[in-house]
């Protein structure tokens, strides 16, 4: 499986997935709607795990 990269919104946590996702979960509440300005949010669910690097204090 090729790696995913990606950060939050601030860029301040970056992940690389390297494990297949577990679900893709499409949400429309009102916190999805607001966070992506658009009708649902594309949630992709991973397992937990050490790969999230806190990029600045
Ligand atoms: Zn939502």
């Amino acid at each position: 499986m090729d790696i995913i990269s990606g950060s939050c919104l601030r860029g301040d946590v970056t992940h690389d997935i390297t494990a297949a996702p577990l679900d893709f979960v499409p949400c429309h509440c009102a916190r999805c709607r607001k966070t992506t300005g658009s009708s649902f949010a594309a949630n992709l669910i991973v397992a937990a795990g050490p790969r999230c690097t806190p990029i600045r204090a």
